[in-house]
């Protein structure tokens, strides 16, 4: 069993299949698949599928991508907090899971968002506000921002100044809030970066890029990477992994991606799933 944690199927490349997408998932022998919002439009609509879902197959999340953090508002926050408290509520009274389990993706990317710098840290900021208030985790995207990445979020992390801003606010006490719990998704720096980001208590993730083989530094961390900080996700639409590389990319390709980490680590494949249920369970509260 594995889970793809990270797919937007709810993308127009997925409008003409996005059944028979599902199916394939299940057929190759996932468990679920998170379906990650990266926008106000794309997070509605990963909502209304997670939610329309009877299957308990999919789960969404809500989140601004760094490229459209200058959609941030404070009214869009507050949207998706009544959206989140509603579904916990439904959870609650139909004794079912909830459906949006996660804040995200948002982030920084100094590589290719268009977006000024200091917009989109103020949009990344607003998103961890939201995750530590929610009690959710969030799924971070990072491309040229290690650092600052990095330092945001550690100012939500247990002894940061806008996690005790946020509990001061809420007159509660530090055992009320959680500080806040991330995934580096689609991990792409570097070895010296990945053992800071475990050594502050986060996660790595990996797509099909690790299965490149031009992709050398990347498999060093997955050799490097300790066994309770990894998660396996597609990224789908994008970046499928060498068997299928060029080509349109879908959660059951996900399986492709935990064999070679399993490869990597010289390690059964059985005993990767394991890891990686064990490790995505725990992450996102399931
Ligand atoms: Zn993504």
């Amino acid at each position: 069993m594995l889970i793809d944690t990270h797919a937007h199927i709810m993308f127009p490349e997925f409008d003409e299949d996005r059944e028979e997408v599902i199916q394939r998932a299940m057929d190759a022998g996932l468990e679920r698949i998170i379906c990650v919002g990266c926008g106000a439009g794309s997070s509605e609509a990963a909502v209304k599928m997670a939610q329309e879902d009877e299957s308990g197959f999919l789960y969404a999340t809500v989140g601004l991508h760094p490229y459209d953090a200058m959609e941030v508002s404070d009214e869009l926050m507050a949207r998706w907090e009544k959206w989140i408290l509603a579904d916990k509520d439904a959870a609650e009274e139909s004794g079912g899971a909830r459906k949006i389990i996660a804040i995200g993706e948002t982030g920084l990317d100094y590589f290719k968002s268009k977006v000024d710098p200091e917009k989109q840290k103020y949009s990344f900021k607003k998103h961890l506000e939201l995750a530590v208030k929610m009690g959710l985790p969030v799924i971070v995207h990072n491309r040229s921002a290690d650092e600052d990445c990095l330092n945001l979020l550690k100012e939500f992390s247990r002894d940061g100044g806008g996690y005790k801003k946020l509990i001061r606010d809420c007159g509660c006490e530090e055992n009320d809030m959680a500080p806040v719990k991330a995934v580096f998704h689609c991990y792409g720096s570097t070895l010296e970066f990945a053992r800071k980001v475990w050594a502050a208590g986060f996660m790595t993730s990996f797509t099909g890029i690790i299965t490149y083989p031009s992709a050398k530094d990347l498999r060093e961390v997955v050799k490097e990477v300790p066994l309770d900080k990894f998660m396996v996700e597609t990224d789908c639409p994008y970046l499928a992994p060498q068997g299928n590389r060029g080509k349109r990319n879908e959660p059951s390709y996900v399986v492709e991606t935990a064999e070679k980490i399993a490869e990597i680590k010289g390690m059964g494949l059985s005993d990767v799933e394991k890891q990686v249920m064990e490790n995505t369970k725990k992450f996102f509260g399931f």
